[in-house]
């Protein structure tokens, strides 16, 4: 369970980007937080593996301050992904795949078997594996994208609007696949759009943010939608 406890982010320039944020992130279930641009989500998201620090308040991590784990540690343990994928252009899909274990040393071997394993997960044909980003549509870049980021079994993923560059007919896909492939992992996903139906299909729990970085509701789908 990832705890945020009245956590502000206010940026040098004086915007408050997260205002008195209070949010539980059960554990293996998927919490979407959803809101219009520009009303904190990113920032909320980044706090989460420390790319950014909060001005005020505490989030913690199992109970854990997160202040108290080191970052190498959460990059390991928390996979990010982005808009786009956010592949490295000059790797393959199999080099992109193994950045993170890679980073950790494994032996090749293993780092090759188990992003070729992860490429059939996402649904991808290996005869894509030696293929550069851009050689590749922009479902499959969020595929390998996805990919990447589970590459190192991590406990957490963090995904910033990870389906929202790819038509709606493969985002329709990509939703289907990713529901598959939580069935099969069971991973803590914080996972950010602005498109509420996304919010309503994927989420166990939705978090629905407003402009100056307010939490405005928090609750699953059934209980936002009776309300
Ligand atoms: P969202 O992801 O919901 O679009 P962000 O978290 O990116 O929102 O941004 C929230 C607010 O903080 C916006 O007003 C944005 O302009 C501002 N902001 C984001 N990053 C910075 C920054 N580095 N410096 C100053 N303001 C920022
Ligand atoms: P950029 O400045 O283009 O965002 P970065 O060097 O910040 O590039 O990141 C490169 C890639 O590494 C990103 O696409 C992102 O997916 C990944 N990344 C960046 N920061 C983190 C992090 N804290 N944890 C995990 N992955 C990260």
């Amino acid at each position: 369970m990832i705890e945020f406890k009245s956590v502000t982010k206010t940026y040098r320039d004086g915007t408050t980007a997260v205002h008195d944020l209070s949010l539980v992130i059960p554990s293996d279930k998927i919490t979407v937080i959803v809101g219009p641009s520009g009303c904190g989500k990113t920032t909320t998201l980044r706090m989460i593996n420390r790319m950014l620090e909060p001005t005020s308040g505490q989030i913690t991590w199992d109970r854990n301050p997160l202040r108290n784990i080191r970052k190498t540690q959460l990059r390991r343990e928390m996979g990010y992904v982005i808009q786009s994928g956010g592949l490295f252009p000059h790797r393959t899909v199999l080099e992109n795949i193994q950045t993170v274990p890679h980073l950790l040393g494994w032996k090749k071997d293993r780092s090759q078997g188990r992003a070729e394993e992860l490429l059939a997960m996402v649904g991808l044909e290996s005869r894509l594996a030696n293929r550069y980003p851009s050689q590749l549509s922009g479902g499959q870049q969020q595929r390998v994208g996805v990919a990447r980021a589970l590459a190192a079994d991590p406990r957490v993923l963090l995904m910033d609007e990870p389906f929202s560059a790819v038509d709606p007919v493969v985002r329709a896909d990509l939703h289907e696949q990713f529901l598959e492939i939580q069935r099969q992992v069971g991973k803590t996903i914080v996972m950010i759009t602005h498109d509420i139906d996304e919010a309503i299909k994927l989420g166990d729990q939705i978090a629905i943010m407003r402009v100056g970085g307010v939490l405005a509701q928090v609750g699953s789908p059934q209980q936002l939608l009776e309300e």
